[in-house]
């Protein structure tokens, strides 16, 4: 698949990487049929986000059309067209359980960096 993927700082290209795949029974896959580059993506195209490699696809709010999903995905069919906003709950955290799903408590999964850099951890981000 294509995907714009981060080179340097001030440095993105359109690259072909490998195609996604269901690494856990929660994954949906979708084929994207619209995207952009939001003020987010900013932080990672200036360089200002540290965790961030050569080659790391950028990208976190998209919508497209479901194409694979994993054994555990009971909300979703192949075929269903969603809108993915960027951050990523659980779904059945405290917090995703009261639509705070931006404070996810499983979704990060490197939480003790951000924990040590703001005391507490946040969602996941695409
Ligand atoms: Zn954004
Ligand atoms: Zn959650």
């Amino acid at each position: 698949m294509k995907a714009v993927c981060w080179q340097k700082a001030n440095d993105v290209r359109v690259e072909t990487v490998p195609d996604p795949k269901v690494l856990n029974p929660r994954d949906a896959i979708l084929k994207i049929t619209s995207t952009a580059i939001c003020g987010s993506d900013l932080h990672i195209y200036g360089g200002y986000i540290p965790t961030v490699q050569a080659g790391d696809i950028i990208g976190h709010e998209f919508m497209g059309e479901v194409v694979d999903i994993g054994s555990g995905v009971n909300n979703l069919k192949i075929g269903d067209r969603v809108v993915v906003p960027s951050t990523i709950g659980c779904g059945h955290c405290h917090y995703c359980e009261h639509d705070m799903w931006s404070l996810c408590d499983n979704s990060i999964p490197n939480g003790a960096i951000e924990e040590k850099l703001f005391g507490n951890i946040t969602s996941a981000i695409f």
